[in-house]
């Protein structure tokens, strides 16, 4: 008998473009599977630099690349990669191999596919550890196929945004020429929808001019409403480019700092209490952080304990109040009652001799941005949901030191760049 009888191969071990499976070898201890593949007859070969057609063969080199597991058997794919002249650019250059990741010649398409999608749902670092990968070839491969989705990304159309700076890197890691406001990111998001739709670089005025640019101008003429904190580069930006657009400080930033300046004040009544009179003992310590907190979220203790400092010190049982006021404020139903809480606000500061307080309430007051809260209603800037996205992927990844890949990052966690939002190709 000459021929052999054909025995039936699986489509997934045959689906490699150029080539046909010669062999598949199976380690049974290790749990390992390798596929040998031989290139089709009149094989066609391109140029992975051009994607001209290649001429003369010289030389090549084998290839062993990891595949996407099967039946738990870790996969691998060998073959021979040619090379050979290319006319355009003039060089001995590999051939292009359709099913091997653009990042990575010792990972397949089908397995980066698989890392991105798991990216979606963990760290970088878990995919690599599941995946027995290193993990630098899980960043390279993840990267560039974000890359090439940001690629194809347009940034939906919007009227409500909020525009907030995010830390992204320590002190360290700034380079020579970089000031300060290059260690932050500026995050664009969508307040209807609750996604981030652009990040781009600094929290200076051109991190937001190249949102406003991107999108062009008639989208800029449909912002109706920009929350921000009081930042003056992002003021200059919105104004200098959405003319119809109103802008409002955001809740989130303004109630910090009026902690701020209450802590300030704190700080001051504090300072003066003698160490050995009555108040001494009660201030000391730990009890400095119990004043830090809203009232509804202290303890029983906590709570006998600030009533006796208030009993002894009327100044902090004042601010106390004030800082309560001022929370309640943000309920108001309108402008008009709003006005009303602040202007008691005002005059209990005073009365109260909270000096810090009086002086930024004295300037936060006449500014319509503040205002603005009231007839827009648009909450603190990044939900809470997304500040928790960033701060997990940097801790992920103790800090990135990748800028572009962190803000991929961001916009594929907390955005659309992933699959839930983009339509499979093939
Ligand atoms: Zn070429």
């Amino acid at each position: 008998m000459d021929a052999k009888t054909k025995i039936y191969l699986p489509v997934v071990f045959r689906n490699f473009q150029g080539f046909e499976t010669i062999d598949i070898k199976e380690f049974q201890t290790k749990l390992e599977m390798e596929i040998i593949l031989e290139p089709i007859k009149d094989k066609e070969h391109y140029c992975t630099v051009c994607d001209s057609k290649l001429g003369a063969q010289d030389g090549g080199y084998w290839v062993r690349a990891r595949h996407m597991r099967m039946m738990n058997w870790s996969v691998f794919v060998t073959f021979r990669r040619e090379k050979r002249h290319c006319p355009k650019c003039n060089k001995i250059r590999s051939e292009k191999i359709d099913f091997i990741s653009d990042a990575t010649p010792h990972v397949t398409k089908d397995l980066a596919w698989w890392i991105n999608r798991l990216t979606e749902m963990t760290s970088v670092l878990a995919v690599s550890r599941l995946e027995s990968l290193d993990k630098q070839t899980c960043y390279n491969v993840d990267k560039d196929i974000l890359t090439k989705l940001l690629q194809g990304y347009k940034i939906p159309e919007v009227t409500r945004i909020s525009v907030d700076e995010v830390y992204s890197r320590g002190k360290k890691q700034q380079k020579e020429g970089e000031t300060r406001d290059d260690l932050f990111l500026t995050v664009i998001t969508d307040i209807k929808t609750h996604k981030v739709i652009w990040v781009s670089h600094s929290r200076r005025k051109e991190g937001l001019d190249e949102f406003f640019m991107i999108i062009g101008k008639a989208a800029c003429e449909r912002i109706e409403v920009v929350a921000t904190d009081q930042h003056e580069g992002y003021g200059a930006s919105v104004r200098e480019h959405c003319p119809k657009a109103t802008l409002v400080w955001d809740r989130f930033h303004l109630v910090q700092k009026f902690n701020d300046a209450l802590n300030e004040d704190r700080k001051v009544e504090l300072d003066r209490i003698d160490p050995k009179g009555p108040m001494g003992d009660l201030m000391n310590g730990k009890y400095r952080f119990i004043f830090m907190s809203r009232a509804y979220k202290r303890s029983e203790t906590d709570k006998k304990h600030i009533d006796e400092v208030m009993k002894l010190n009327e100044k902090i049982a004042k601010m106390e109040i004030l800082k309560e006021k001022f929370h309640s404020m943000f309920n108001c139903s309108s402008v008009e009652t709003a006005k009303d809480v602040m202007s008691e606000i005002y005059q209990w500061a005073f009365e109260a001799r909270a000096r810090n307080i009086f002086k930024w309430l004295t300037t936060i007051r006449k500014k319509q941005n503040f205002w603005n809260y009231w007839i827009y209603k648009v909450t603190t800037g990044i939900s809470e949901g997304i500040n928790r996205v960033i701060k997990g992927l940097k801790w992920q990844a103790f800090g990135y030191k990748d800028m572009n890949y962190f803000k991929l990052k961001i916009l594929q966690k907390a955005g659309y760049l992933n699959s839930k939002y983009n339509p499979l190709t093939v």
